[in-house]
């Protein structure tokens, strides 16, 4: 008898055994999902981002509606759910976005990005690069995944040092070195 009152431990094995990662995507596929799940987690610290991911996840994530005020600018500028700061206030002030810490950020979620977290010259030096020239250098760094960085790091120092005392000429001039874009 398998439904047998009071007696809550199995004596037969789970039926369905779970074979393969929760998905959830599985039964749903809407745009809205498939939106949500495309979704890349930046400019938070690693708690932060590991609470969105896992939101995202499990399909607990709320997109905003309307954007929502920052608590730094006071502009409703804030566009990403759970972040309280707009990205321009959270690059010039380097807090979390989501609990608003001065802690160590997740800037933009590529193989590179992890490696260049761990190195402590090239963070600080990117660390201290406007914004837009940032996005310029990771977009550089995105082309050159392939490469080790313990290869070409001399050349990524030299690059950023150039970034960051160089004008915006410069920085076109790098921009159409690694990215065809312009943004
Ligand atoms: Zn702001
Ligand atoms: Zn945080």
């Amino acid at each position: 008898m398998s439904t047998q009152k009071g007696n809550s431990s199995r004596s037969r094995p789970q039926k369905h055994q779970n074979r393969t990662a929760f998905k959830n995507s599985l039964h749903d596929t809407s745009q809205k999902t498939k939106e949500i799940n495309a979704i890349q987690v930046n400019n938070v610290c690693q708690r932060c981002k590991d609470i969105i991911e896992w939101k995202i996840k499990y399909k607990k994530y709320k997109p905003l509606t309307q954007p929502k005020k920052c608590v730094k600018c006071g502009e409703k500028t804030v566009k990403k759910a759970y972040h309280i700061v707009c990205d321009p206030c959270g690059q010039k002030t380097g807090i979390c976005a989501k609990c608003g810490q001065r802690k160590d950020l997740i800037i933009a979620s590529t193989v590179q990005q992890s490696m260049l977290q761990q190195d402590p010259e090239i963070k600080e030096l990117l660390k201290s690069l406007p914004e837009r020239k940032r996005r310029t250098f990771l977009r550089f760094m995105a082309k050159n995944e392939k490469e080790p960085l313990s290869e070409n790091k001399e050349e990524i120092l030299k690059k950023l040092e150039a970034l960051k005392m160089d004008g915006e000429e410069h920085l076109e001039e790098f921009s159409s070195e690694c990215s065809s874009d312009n943004e």
